[in-house]
This record gives structure tokens, C-alpha cells and sequence, in this order.
């Protein structure tokens, strides 16, 4: 796509700043104050050697700490070419305002390594990994209490395994050492529902923006998510996910936007065929009984009720947000719409529900497996059983008193006790609509804040703000 200085003019962190600063007016915390919480607090750039081949490559990486206000500091690993120490700043200040508006008690982070893991064998990510965790360990910037990587863009459950492995074999008999990462395999200390959280996350974000019937009237549509019109731009983790769920909900995804193509079709596509087919093929392009678009970015620009970017940041700018259609856009990806892109949208009346809020939903569940870690127990273990037991005694009252029996769908139902996976996802979609209500009723009380955007920084900036009151300030 095309972005030259005069569309993107400031760095992404600078557009993190922009944005804070355009909603810190609307508070009443001191410029100091304002300062720093604004400000990412350090960041530790490494470079190592590692072999790949026949050659020895110089692999450039990073950890950046934005806040301390709360400990430990949280936020993912990505794996791409575009890493650079402006990127993994604005994204560990992103993970700051996440984690206080979905009410999750860490500081921001963000890490990355410069390279393209298509490029490397397993064996080569593998070592890249491992030596990246050793580093970390080295300067005290990874375990339970000080800093917790994560997935993102570019890497999984199998890097977290690779991380978790070297940090325990770096700390032997840390009784919390399971901790010391999120979005590992279940097998190895992770939690169920991780890997989809973040998708499910958007979901549940979107669906409750979607039922409030007065905002939706302001945009001419009418409540729910059925019979929607969906663009979805990513078909990562987080975009294969978020589509899953929005075609269960009855909403028609005409065009599905990936880096090497985009596929149309106004009738509707089975996210699930989709991904069958990338996965044989290797590319959507060319889906059966979809038009395959000419210029991929050309999808974002259709007409839709939804349009939800789920791939990388500052993909909609000055230079395409004119001819963007879509009425809601859902920032699944983490700072997809530049401050340029945002007034134009804003001037439009789209409605921007916004990445720090909308795709929190990978955090909270990695709060909810950091617990699990520190508790040393699974979900539901202790009260599964128990409460089967019960369901199962008042359902057989029931029956007796009213001298009827229910089927037997309905009896394994009524009767199921909550597991691991159920309490998981239950507590992501309270975590979910929870910051919505937090962030109208912000909202509500100054009329002032006009935007999501805004709304979800002013909730993030007032916990911080009260998180580094309640720490006292070094006199
Ligand atoms: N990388 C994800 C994000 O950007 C998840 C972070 C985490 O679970 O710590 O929110």
C-alpha cells in the first residue's frame, strides 16, 4: 500500500501520543502525571548471533517496558520484518491502556524479533527463540512477577513452549516459573480457550457495541449482528477467530482480505471452507465461487456494514480512509487506523470501536492462564463435580414436583458443571461487555468525548493515573 510522508507524517508511537493527548484533555490529572504515564519506560534493544545454515546471521531484537504502574509488565512477542524499536514502543503503550481497561493488573510490554519466520526452519526459530528468552533472563526482563511475553503477530503456543522451556531450565525450581510466559500449549501450563480469546474477544465486543439500538440508529442500521455485512482484513489467529464466530452469528462475510489477495462474494463466505482451502492451496486466491479482487487492499474499500482489520498496523491512512464504506470498524489488530485515517473516518460518523479495548481479549485470557500458573490448579477441578451433582439433585426434585422429564439434550445441559473452558469464556465475554459499559458511561458523563477512541484512552489514563496516585511519587 501506499504511504508516503505525507499519509503517515508521525511514527506509530507518535500516533499512540496523538491519540492520548487528544483524550488526556477530558481528565483532570496533572501535566507531570500525564507525562508519564505517556512515556515508555525502558526498552532493551539485543543483537546475537545465531546459525542458519551455513551462515551466521545477526538478529536484531527487542523488549520494551512501557509501564510499571502495575507489575508484572504484559504483552506479546512478534516475529516480522517491519520490528523496530518505534513499533515495539507504541505497542507495549497500546498494552498499558488494554490491560486497564479490561481491569488486568500489568504494566504494558511488547517484544519483537526483526525477522521473517517464512524464512526460517523450525529448528532455526527454535534456536532464535531460546537465545531471545536467554537474553531476556540475562538483564531481568522476563519471569512471573517482572515481565510475561506472549504471543502476536508471527508466533504461537510452540514459541511460548520454546520460551517457557529455556526460562525454566535458566531458573530451576522457581515454583512459579510456569508464569513466566502466557499462550502456551495446554499440555505445557496453558489455559484452555487462549488461542481463539483474542477473536472471541472482538466478538463479544462487537456484538454488545452492535445490540445497543440508539447508536445504531445514528448510523442507520438496526440492532444485532445478523444479516451484517462483514469485511475481515487478516486471516491470522485472530481474524480466522473473529470470522468463525461472526458467520456462527448469522452475519454474511462478503470479502475476506489477505496479504496476497482478497475474495469477494455478496452472498456470504464460510470462514471454516476458507481457511480449509488456504491451508490446501496455501493462498484464499481463487475460492470457489468468489471473485478474486485485483488489488487486494481494494476489499477494505466495499461497501459493508462492518469492517474489521485483523492484520497489522496503519492500514487505513489519509490516503484510503476518503473511500472507506463501512459503517462500524472493529480494530481487531493492534493500530490499524493512523490519527489521520480516524478524523476522516470520525468526520464520516464511522463508528471506530478501538484496538486497546476491542482486541483485549488475548490479554484477559493470559491473565486467566498467568493465574491458573501462580494457583497451580485447573479451572473447575475443584467445583465441577460438585456442582453436576447438585444440578443433577434439583433437576430430579423438579421432575418429581412436576411429574415431567426433560430430554435428554436438555438433562446433560441443566446438569453440565462449568469446566476449564466454559469459565474461560465466560469470564472473557463479563471482561468484554464490562469495558464497554465502563467506556459509555465515561461517555455519558462528559458529552464532551465524542469518540470510542477517546473514551477507552480517558478510562485507561484515570486507572493508571490512580494505580501511580496510590504508588506515591517519589518526592
Ligand atoms: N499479543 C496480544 C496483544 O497484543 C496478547 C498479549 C498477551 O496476552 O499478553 O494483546
Amino acid at each position: 500500500m501506499i504511504t508516503t510522508a505525507a499519509v503517515a507524517p508521525y511514527s506509530f508511537f507518535q500516533n499512540v501520543e496523538k491519540s492520548f493527548d487528544e483524550a488526556a484533555r477530558f481528565t483532570k490529572w496533572e501535566k507531570g502525571i500525564l507525562e508519564q504515564i505517556k512515556a515508555c519506560n525502558s526498552v532493551y534493544r539485543m543483537k546475537f548471533p545465531v546459525r542458519v545454515g551455513k551462515d551466521v546471521q545477526v538478529i536484531e531484537a527487542y523488549r520494551a517496558q512501557h509501564s510499571h504502574h502495575k507489575l508484572p509488565c504484559k504483552g506479546g512477542v512478534r516475529f516480522s520484518e517491519n520490528v523496530d524499536q518505534d513499533e515495539v514502543m507504541a505497542l507495549a503503550a497500546l498494552m498499558t491502556y488494554k490491560c486497564a481497561i479490561v481491569n488486568v493488573p500489568f504494566g504494558g510490554a511488547k517484544g519483537g524479533i526483526k525477522i521473517n519466520p517464512r524464512n526460517y526452519t523450525p529448528y532455526e526459530l527454535e534456536k532464535i527463540t531460546r537465545r531471545y528468552t536467554s537474553e531476556l533472563v540475562k538483564k531481568n526482563f522476563i519471569g512471573p512477577g517482572v515481565d510475561v511475553p506472549a504471543p502476536d503477530y508471527g508466533t504461537g503456543a510452540r514459541e511460548m513452549s520454546w520460551i517457557l522451556d529455556t526460562y525454566l531450565s535458566l531458573r530451576p525450581g522457581e515454583i512459579d516459573g510456569m508464569g513466566c510466559v502466557t499462550g502456551k500449549p495446554v499440555s505445557q501450563g496453558g489455559v484452555r480457550g487462549r488461542t481463539e480469546a483474542t477473536g472471541l474477544g472482538v466478538f463479544y465486543g462487537l456484538r454488545e457495541v452492535f445490540s445497543r439500538k440508539e447508536d445504531m440508529k445514528k448510523i442507520g442500521l438496526t440492532p444485532g449482528l445478523e444479516g451484517k455485512t462483514v469485511i475481515i482484513q487478516g486471516l491470522g489467529n485472530v481474524g480466522s477467530n473473529a470470522a468463525k464466530y461472526f458467520y456462527k452469528a448469522g452475519a454474511t462475510i462478503i470479502c475476506l482480505v489477505e496479504w496476497d489477495a482478497a475474495i469477494y462474494n455478496p452472498k456470504g463466505l464460510n470462514p471454516e471452507e476458507v481457511m480449509k482451502f488456504k491451508k490446501e492451496t496455501g493462498s484464499i486466491k481463487g475460492f470457489p465461487g468468489s471473485k478474486t479482487l485485483k488489488k487486494n487492499m481494494d476489499g477494505l474499500e466495499l461497501e459493508c456494514d462492518l469492517l474489521i482489520p485483523a492484520a497489522l498496523e496503519r492500514q487505513i491512512d489519509a490516503y484510503n480512509a476518503p473511500r472507506i464504506k463501512a459503517k462500524v470498524i472493529g480494530e481487531a489488530a493492534n493500530g490499524p487506523v493512523t490519527p489521520e485515517a480516524d478524523e476522516i473516518l470520525n468526520q464520516k460518523n464511522v463508528i471506530i470501536v478501538p484496538d486497546m479495548f476491542l482486541n483485549a481479549g488475548g490479554v484477559t485470557v493470559s491473565y486467566f492462564e498467568w493465574l491458573k500458573n501462580l494457583s497451580h490448579v485447573r479451572y473447575g477441578r475443584m467445583e465441577k463435580r460438585f456442582s453436576e451433582n447438585m444440578n443433577h439433585h434439583i433437576l430430579t426434585q423438579m421432575e418429581e414436583l412436576t411429574g415431567r422429564r426433560v430430554n435428554e439434550t436438555e438433562r446433560k445441559f441443566i446438569q453440565h458443571g462449568a469446566d476449564e473452558v466454559d469459565l474461560v469464556y465466560s469470564g472473557l465475554e463479563e471482561t468484554m461487555i464490562q469495558a464497554v459499559n465502563e467506556i459509555s458511561e465515561i461517555m455519558n458523563q462528559n458529552k464532551n468525548i465524542k469518540h470510542i477512541r477517546s473514551g477507552a484512552y480517558v478510562c485507561a489514563i484515570n486507572k493508571v493515573a490512580e494505580a501511580y496516585a496510590q504508588l506515591g511519587i517519589f518526592p
